[in-house]
């Protein structure tokens, strides 16, 4: 069965730009802070990656659905609430800037279908 663009829900219906493939990667990690083993959540749209800073509410139930922490957190810079990846154990968070590290870990790949790349960057373009 072929499915065309418009079935995939190709094009966003907020900004009408051309949506990609993204991944979500559930990847299984130490805590930076306490060493217990803890899962992160993270997205990789158009040669990006997102954290759940920059998820919808459906793709934080997804990944809670896998047993990945992600609890709200306050931004000082910004004085505004986000999501992170946080360990269940000692509650410290994984932030926007440590996310790197972890790329490139063996993780659990689930795919999302297509996304709007655009539209999840301008969730966390005032966090930045
Ligand atoms: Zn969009
Ligand atoms: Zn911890």
């Amino acid at each position: 069965m072929t499915i065309t663009k418009s079935e995939q829900g190709y094009y966003c219906k907020i900004c009408g730009e051309e949506k990609q493939r993204a991944t979500m990667q559930i990847v299984p990690v130490d805590c930076w802070s306490c060493g217990s083993p803890m899962k992160m959540a993270l997205i990789l749209v158009s040669g990006t990656w997102l954290g759940p800073e920059a998820f919808t509410s459906d793709q934080i139930e997804l990944a809670r659905s896998k047993s990945v922490v992600i609890q709200e957190q306050f931004s000082k810079t910004s004085e505004s609430k986000y999501f992170a990846n946080t360990c269940p154990n000692c509650k410290n968070f994984i932030g926007e800037f440590f996310i790197h590290e972890y790329l490139y870990l063996p993780a659990e790949d689930i795919d999302l279908g297509f996304v709007c790349g655009k539209c999840a960057l301008k969730n966390i373009e005032n966090l930045i």
